[in-house]
């Protein structure tokens, strides 16, 4: 007997608060009912009735290389079968460490000598943010107002993705000194990074930057933007942790830092933190940067930062799966796709005459319902997002599955086919006229 997705969120709502187990999930912004889904293969997701959808989530990232992967599935059975976890260390996560610290690598330089890795990006950029307060001795914090960098007390003040959908201003239950220590200024404003600087200089720990920002739809960083973000940061001693938990690996083999150099010349984070495609769709994280300030990590320093299941081998397996098969063709691959299913959305929408602008950083996307680009939160805000929900579940009848809210990146992998795409660009002409409407 098929259970109903309606059935299914009833259940979990008794059980589970809002029925889901990330915020987002629950269509909260979009209305209507969540999917409840069962299965997942190349670019499409089945959901509990037995409906097939062509996926633009895509695990919210992980599944660069299409869901069910067969060559990630067979490394994760067969390492399942050794052992799910050991809570010591393996053979494997060194050669993963290594995948990752070898392929961020650009102008010659490869800024990551050590790396960590743990089990949420949450769990990276906390850990980032007490190593750089540990390294530096400051205090102070700096983020971008419309960043995400996970659920962390500190790092939930201005924060895009679920806070954002929720239209939320940060989250109850984070203490006001803790706030107080997380200094948060306007995207893409290099002038408001020198007034902060020059008022607290001395005790800024960090910045935190999102490599390119892409949980408040995406917005990418204004050319020499993130070089100049790391200039000002090491002239006041501060250390910048790039935040490549979403993009790294996602949108070039070298991840966003990779990409910009190519555009913007060599700049040099002192910590990056990766996530997502790391793990293939298992929980791996990391963070990584120069050898001197990784060291100051315990054991070898005192910041304490530890996990049961860190470097878990199945995860582990799965990552190296993944980033094994991460070719330039796959990068090609995913590339050509969104344009194609960009221009098509944005054709579409242009028919019916409702105000857009494509949003790039790489091969992620997204579409803001305003005419002009916009460059920061407060820009962002300022949209017609009303037009979202009925856009979305147009194309969700169509069989097309997008992320449930405005603010968050459309994924394509290298698994979306020709198939894939035009049911995609068939869609489009119903859900922008129910856009318009
Ligand atoms: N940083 C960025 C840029 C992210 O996009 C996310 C999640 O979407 C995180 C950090 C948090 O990662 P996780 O959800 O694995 O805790």
């Amino acid at each position: 007997m098929t259970t109903s997705n309606d059935d299914l969120f009833t259940a979990a709502r008794a059980s589970i608060p809002g029925g889901v187990n990330s915020p987002v999930r629950a269509y909260g912004s979009v209305g209507g009912t969540p999917r409840f889904l069962v299965s997942a293969s190349g670019p499409r997701v089945t959901d509990a009735e037995g409906n097939v959808y062509v996926d633009l989530v895509a695990s919210w990232g992980p599944a660069l290389l299409g869901h069910a992967e067969p060559h990630v599935v067979a490394a994760v059975q067969e390492a399942a079968a050794r052992g799910l976890s050991f809570g010591a260390s393996t053979p494997s996560e060194t050669v993963l460490a290594e995948l990752i610290r070898s392929r961020v690598s650009a102008a010659g330089v490869n800024p990551i000598e050590k790396l960590r890795l743990v089990s949420t990006g949450t769990e990276a950029t906390m850990s980032a943010i007490r190593l750089a307060r540990g390294a530096t001795g400051r205090e102070l914090l700096v983020k971008f107002a419309g960043h995400y960098h996970g659920h962390s007390d500190g790092l939930l003040a201005a924060a895009g993705s679920g806070i954002a959908t929720l239209a939320l201003p940060g989250s109850a239950g984070v203490t006001a000194a803790t706030a107080a220590q997380t200094l948060v200024i306007d995207y893409n404003d290099l002038g408001a990074v020198r007034t902060v600087f020059a008022e607290h200089g001395d005790n800024i720990a960090a910045v935190i930057v999102e490599a390119a920002a892409a949980n408040m739809g995406v917005v990418e960083p204004e050319p020499g933007f993130n070089r100049a973000l790391v200039e000002i940061a090491h002239e006041h001693g501060a250390l910048v942790i790039l935040d490549e938990v979403l993009t790294g690996f996602r949108v070039h083999p070298a991840g966003y830092w990779g990409l910009s150099v190519e555009r913007d010349g060599l700049y040099q984070p002192d910590l990056f933190t990766f996530g997502k495609v790391i793990g293939g769709g298992m929980p791996i994280a990391a963070l990584g940067g120069r050898a001197e300030i990784m060291d100051h990590l315990a054991p070898l320093g005192p910041v304490y930062q530890a996990g049961t299941l860190s470097g878990n081998p199945v995860a582990v397996a799965a990552g190296i799966a993944t980033l094994e098969r991460a070719t330039p063709e796959v990068y090609a691959h995913i590339d050509a796709a969104a344009r194609r299913v960009a221009e098509g959305v944005s054709a579409a929408l242009d028919a019916e005459g409702v105000a857009h602008s494509v949003q790039w950083a790489g091969n992620l996307f997204s579409i803001a319902f305003r005419a002009e680009s916009p460059r920061t939160y407060a820009e962002v805000q300022d949209q017609d997002a009303f037009r979202y929900g009925p856009f979305f579940h147009a194309f969700l009848d169509a069989g097309v599955a997008l992320p449930p809210s405005v603010f968050e990146a459309w994924f394509l992998t290298a698994a979306h086919d020709d198939a894939a795409i035009e049911q995609i660009l068939a869609a489009a002409p119903a859900a922008a006229r129910a856009a318009a409407t």
